[in-house]
């Protein structure tokens, strides 16, 4: 606590306590010093006023300041602030570092120039003694030195000032707040010879705070202390080698102390440097460092990233982590005895990089590489991270096959096709380079599916695929374009005649497969052809053309291949535009059925009527049924209309006035949807038509396609007295077998032959032959399209039971009938 002299002033302690503790009345010095001594010698320069004067420059250094010589210093204040040293003491000169009297202040160490000018500053304007502090060291410790600057008076020009300065007691050992301040622990080993020259101990000259505390103890209870006490304390029971190999002389190395402390444990890290004999030791606190370490070290070894790292530049490999080992298949020590190239194929030294690398196994895999640069024991390293994408870029693989195959098959996909049609249209600009187009298309496909199963369905197209590749070149592009529909892409087509060739030979390959997961089949296609440039330039366009003329060949019979023609696209519009109209067309309002009379050869009496549809376009007018039953079949509009036609016709049967036999021509597609012999029933219950009145007529077709389930149609309706014809024949394929497998009650033979059988014997040989097979199996014949007399006398002459044609009557409209078979029976002798 600093003192102060004399009585407090009271504007020191305003509203403070009550200054009732002063020791004595004279007027207060605002000097806290802290020596008695300089109290006197103030109250001596109190003593020394003369009234407002300051003492005395004579009186103040002259007189009784004898026993502070050696610690004050006269001061002159000149006019510019200079403060000149008149006289000093040894020891106010030691202290601040004045060399000579007569020296200005400005001259010494800057902090003593600061607090003495400070003092002086406050003395001269208060007109009394005032103090200043400064720190310094004095003695290599660090003091708190007390300035007192006492204003004198003096007949001499200038401003005289007696500067008195002591160290306060309270000094303190710098170097032990220094080392005590520090978290490093710091101790001094003073080493012990027991024997000579051997030093197995060593005395604890010095320690600080730190170090104290990481042994557990206090700065007071270990020095002077044995060190191998101070270890044995901590459970070290033998002091460090090193040590006493520096003591000798030695190489001086760093090293780590672990030990347990109050229950935790500890780690230091070791320095030592001698310096005259003595030890200084350095401890410093690693265990965070040690934690991180470890956190590092599992880092990288327990990633689960495959890592290693090289030496910047070198080929060798430092460390591996455990990832790496199994992603490479070495044993730890194996693979850091290699060098890269052995592991690396290719890739570069970048960031990031894409390289194929070689397991032990010898298995080439891809990985991604990223390399950083880092710090290994002080020296540049390289840190790469490996991340496997074998199996990513076998899956990419996958699904580029994927993206680019049909997954059944396995032969292109449209997206190839197409690519590849579109490189060769690109040749054609480029090279003028023709190419082709080859539609497949299976035939009856639906069929076996349905008949069959899917598994056989899709063992089929595997079949014509692997087929169809077989054929072709290598460089031709076979594709499934979806369902049965398979494209070939002949990239160099070369002539007419090669496509023409290859489509024969698509068309005899698929027609050869016959059986299908043990299973008979009988399986056929159509193709279509189309070329570029000749029939189009753009691909798309190419495509339809070959689609037109596949669409061609499906028409006219299947198991066929066309070529694109102007006239097809031409005739294709045109249907389309049919269609349309016919989608519009109200059955009720624009559909009539006409008749055309069946005559009896012998008799020459009237047997009945066919009914044939008859579209009465609003714009186009009577429209043929050979234009618009096709669309009406492939738009499956021909079940509201075929079902409107037999109600028609039995309709109108049951009111004609004869029981005349009416026959209705049934599409193949009326056959599909298994409800045919419910509307034949429904027909006959409705107009109260005699089922024996009623004939159906059916094409082939009928019979080509799901077989089993047509023929059973066929039987029921013959079960209900129904009777059935087969259309148009001869004109098929295998008509003698449809006769061996239903028992039908007449065949009409195709109008084709009867047209020519005047003048062809061919024609005349196929109608007899179909008589004689009629006869012979009981079923009656009729021939259609007579149109002249010589037909008919032929007919006749054949023994052909029944006529249809124009001799007689074309159709006619339904209100001509009840006219037509009253002149027949009016007049038989029409044809006797
Ligand atoms: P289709 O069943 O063979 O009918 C005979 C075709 O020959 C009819 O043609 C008929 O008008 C025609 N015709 C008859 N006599 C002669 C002749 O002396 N000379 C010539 N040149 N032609 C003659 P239409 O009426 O044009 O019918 C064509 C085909 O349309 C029919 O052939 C039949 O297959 C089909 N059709 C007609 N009406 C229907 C129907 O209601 N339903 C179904 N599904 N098909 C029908
Ligand atoms: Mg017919
Ligand atoms: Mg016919």
């Amino acid at each position: 606590m600093p003192t102060s002299i004399g009585p407090l002033s009271s504007e020191v302690f305003a509203g403070g306590e009550p200054a009732s503790a002063s020791p004595a009345l004279e007027p207060a010095i605002a000097v806290e010093t802290e020596f008695d001594d300089v109290r006197l010698m103030l109250r001596r320069w109190q003593a020394a006023r003369v009234g407002d004067a300051l003492p005395p420059y004579e009186e103040m250094t002259l007189g009784s300041i004898g026993r502070f010589a050696d610690e004050v210093a006269v001061i002159r204040r000149d006019g510019d602030a200079n403060h000149c040293v008149l006289r000093a003491g040894q020891r106010f000169r030691t202290v601040v570092g004045l060399r000579h009297s007569s020296q200005s202040l400005g001259e010494l160490p800057h902090v003593f120039t600061l607090s003495i000018g400070s003092a002086i500053d406050q003395a001269r304007s208060a007109r009394e003694p005032r103090l200043a502090v400064c720190r310094w060291l004095v003695d290599g410790k660090v003091s708190t030195i007390e300035i007192i600057a006492l204003p004198l008076s003096c007949r001499w020009p200038g401003e005289y000032f007696l500067l008195f300065l002591r160290p306060r007691k309270s000094q303190f050992n710098l170097a032990k707040l220094l080392i005590n301040s520090t978290q490093e622990g710091i101790v001094a080993l003073s080493p012990i010879e027991l024997a000579a020259g051997t030093s197995e101990d060593f005395c604890i000259l010095s320690i600080n705070e730190a170090a104290a505390r990481f042994l557990g103890s206090t700065v007071d209870t270990l020095q002077f202390t044995l060190l191998s006490d101070a270890l044995r304390r901590i459970g070290i029971r033998e002091n460090p080698a090193v040590l006493a190999r520096a003591v000798a002389g030695g190489r001086l190395t760093n090293f780590e102390l672990a030990y347990e402390l109050a229950g935790s444990s500890m780690v230091l890290q070791v320095g030592v440097a001698v310096a005259d004999g003595v030890l200084a030791v350095t401890l410093t606190d690693v265990r965070d460092l040690k934690a991180r370490e470890t956190l590092f070290r599992s880092l990288f070894h327990d990633n689960p990233a495959p890592m290693y790292v090289r030496a910047r530049g070198a080929s060798g490999f430092l460390d591996v982590n455990e990832a790496a080992l199994r992603l490479y298949g070495h044993a730890r020590s194996d693979f850091l005895a290699r060098a890269l190239a052995d592991i690396r194929i290719d890739g570069a030294e970048d960031r990031e990089s894409v390289s194929r690398h070689r397991t032990a196994d010898g298995r080439i895999i891809d990985v991604i590489e990223y390399a950083r640069e880092i710090m290994v024991d002080g020296a540049p390293a390289v840190l790469s991270t490996i991340v496997d994408i074998t199996e990513r870029k076998r899956t990419e693989a996958h699904v580029t096959y994927l993206a680019h195959h049909d997954p059944l098959t396995g032969i292109s996909n449209r997206t190839v096709f197409t690519r590849e049609l579109e490189r060769a249209a690109g040749g054609l600009a480029r090279d003028n380079r023709g190419f082709g187009v080859i539609l497949v298309d299976l035939d009856d496909f639906k069929t076996v599916n349905d008949t069959l199963g899917h598994a056989a369905g899709d063992a089929l197209l595997i079949e014509a695929a692997t087929r169809l590749r077989n054929l072709v070149r290598r460089s031709d592009v076979v594709a499934r374009l979806g369902g049965d529909e398979f494209a070939i892409l002949l990239p160099d087509a070369g002539t007419r005649r090669e496509a023409e060739g290859l489509a024969t030979r698509i068309l005899h390959e698929l027609a050869s497969i016959q059986r299908i997961e043990g299973a008979a089949v009988s399986v056929g296609a159509s193709i279509g052809v189309a070329l570029a440039p000749d029939d189009a330039v753009d691909t798309e366009e190419l495509l339809r053309c070959a689609d037109l003329a596949l669409y061609r060949a499906k028409e006219s019979g299947r198991g066929t291949f066309r070529f694109f023609e102007r006239e097809m696209d031409r005739q294709h519009r045109e249907r389309r535009a049919l269609e349309m109209e016919l989608r519009a067309a109200r059955i009720e309002s624009e559909f009539e059925v006409h008749y055309q009379p069946i005559v009896a050869v012998k008799t020459g009496r009237l047997r009945g009527f066919e009914a044939l549809l008859r579209w009465r376009n609003p714009r186009r007018g009577l429209v043929s049924p050979a234009d618009f039953i096709p669309i009406a079949e492939e738009t499956g509009m021909i079940d509201d209309i075929g079902r409107w036609v037999l109600l028609e016709a039995c309709r109108q049967a049951a009111a004609w006035p004869a029981p005349l036999v009416v026959a209705v021509n049934v599409s193949p597609v009326q056959f599909r949807k298994g409800e045919l012999v419910d509307t034949v029933d429904m027909a006959l219950a409705l107009t109260g038509l005699e089922p024996g009145r009623l004939e159906i007529e059916i094409t082939e077709t009928v019979l080509l396609a799901d077989t089993s389930a047509n023929l059973a149609t066929l039987s029921q309706l013959r079960g209900r007295g129904v009777r059935v014809a087969l259309d148009d024949f001869g004109t098929g394929y295998s008509s003698l077998s449809y006769v061996r497998r239903f028992p039908f009650n007449r065949l009409k033979i195709d109008r084709s032959f009867v047209r020519e059988i005047d003048e062809s014997p061919e024609s005349l040989a196929i109608v007899r032959a179909i008589i004689g097979l009629g006869a012979s199996l009981g079923i009656d014949t009729t021939a259609e399209g007579v149109e002249t007399v010589a037909q008919l006398e032929a007919l006749r002459n054949e023994n052909c039971g029944e006529l249809q044609g124009y001799l007689f009557s074309p159709p006619v409209a339904r209100d001509d009938v009840a006219g037509i078979i009253g002149a027949f029976f009016d007049d038989v002798s029409l044809v006797a």
